[in-house]
């Protein structure tokens, strides 16, 4: 199918390219095709909006051999603690602080991935997976890490990530964990869970959709943790398992519920429903909940091979003074972590950021982004695409 672009923005246009040459799209551009679809009725892009709509039937009629209609992306706090990291200069006393929260960011995010890949054991026809979902139920937002969609049911599970051992305490409802001798307590993720099946069914609720049966799951990512409970209370290991048995789970659960509820229909439906009301995924802004000034930011192009900041501007190129490497994108890491941390950037405020004085050469650099842009003129900012 062919799909002629009528519309004037050239990041559109580049997309829709791709989907054109090549309908096993990446993943992730699969995920923004549809999001700009979807909106560009509200920004004004009626006749391109509708086009797209057309062609996304098309697209979707592949996608949905996939399981993963919503693949799992990078959390946006990784990336805002990357960039908060790299912008500060390395001996910043809120360093320490911002790494060891960092770490345990990767971490979680490993567990998930971990789970993902166990998930894509199951038969690819009979399931649709979502990945970090941000919804909103009864005015209140919610998070759903892992939402598994089958004909029988649907399951929603919660990944931890911990090192050491996860004690399950079914009299205070509490999680202890013990890791190197010290033992810390965490809220019971089974409770957790149990509060997101309520979110999930006045979900249901406010968009009309009849509820499938909700089950929860809690996912343990690393193999390596020892999981513990009060004597008599091991029903609740039925809920709490290792990444790894969570497919056979999810297929015990399938057979104890012995009727399909959800027609191919209505799987798809629901799936389409939960991404277009998906919300934006992380509004934290950094800087205030660490409490860090936007003048201790460092100001200046970082050399992406030994992290020194400013390297220079010379003949298009970038040069680091301290190791004598080039690079000609180096500047676009700079920029992208200065909008993970603050949000917008002025041609004025990037050429003080580049540490160059051409108003010309910092528009160039900008457009060969892809940022979405506001306001005309002086008062153009530009913003990380979403
Ligand atoms: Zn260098």
């Amino acid at each position: 199918m062919q799909l002629k672009i009528e519309g004037s923005k050239p990041k559109f246009r580049l997309h829709l390219e791709k989907v054109d040459q090549d309908l096993s799209i990446p993943r992730k551009i699969f995920a923004r095709i549809r999001k700009i679809a979807l909106s560009a009725p509200k920004l004004h892009f009626p006749t391109l909006g509708r086009k797209v709509s057309l062609h996304l039937e098309q697209v979707s009629l592949e996608r949905r051999r996939k399981m993963f209609i919503k693949p799992r992306t990078t959390p946006e706090i990784i990336l805002k603690l990357q960039a908060l990291h790299r912008r500060l200069d390395p001996t910043h006393k809120k360093q320490p602080l911002i790494l060891q929260d960092l770490l345990k960011r990767k971490r979680g995010y490993k567990g998930e991935q971990n789970l993902d890949k166990y998930l894509e054991y199951l038969p690819q026809k009979d399931y649709l997976f979502l990945c970090d979902l941000n919804l909103i139920a009864d005015h209140r937002a919610f998070q759903i890490d892992t939402l598994v969609i089958s004909p029988y049911l649907i399951i929603i599970i919660e990944s931890k990530n911990f090192f050491g051992t996860l004690f399950f305490d079914q009299h205070t409802k509490q999680m202890l964990r013990t890791y190197k001798g010290e033992t810390e307590a965490f809220p019971d993720p089974i409770t957790q869970t149990h509060r997101q099946r309520i979110q999930l069914l006045h979900w249901f609720q406010e968009n009309k959709i009849r509820p499938a049966p909700i089950e929860t799951l809690v996912s343990i990512g690393d193999p390596s943790t020892i999981l513990q409970t009060n004597p008599g209370q091991h029903e609740i290991f039925k809920k709490i398992l290792q990444a790894e048995q969570i497919p056979e789970r999810i297929q015990q659960l399938e057979q104890e519920s012995k009727d399909k509820i959800l027609t191919p229909y209505m799987l798809q439906r629901i799936s389409e429903c939960i991404l277009a009301q998906l919300q934006p995924p992380d509004t934290t802004d950094i800087l205030e909940k660490y409490n860090i000034p936007s003048t201790e930011l460092l100001q200046g192009v970082r050399c992406p091979s030994c992290a020194h900041i400013p390297i220079h501007r010379t003949h298009g190129n970038w040069y680091c003074p301290r190791c004598h490497q080039q690079k000609q994108k180096a500047h676009q890491q700079t920029i992208r972590d200065h909008l993970h941390l603050t949000a917008s950037l002025s041609n004025k405020q990037c050429r003080k950021l580049l540490q160059i004085n051409s108003i010309n050469t910092t528009t160039r650099l900008l457009n060969a982004m892809e940022l979405s842009t506001k306001g005309i003129g002086k008062a153009k900012t530009y913003h990380l695409s979403t």
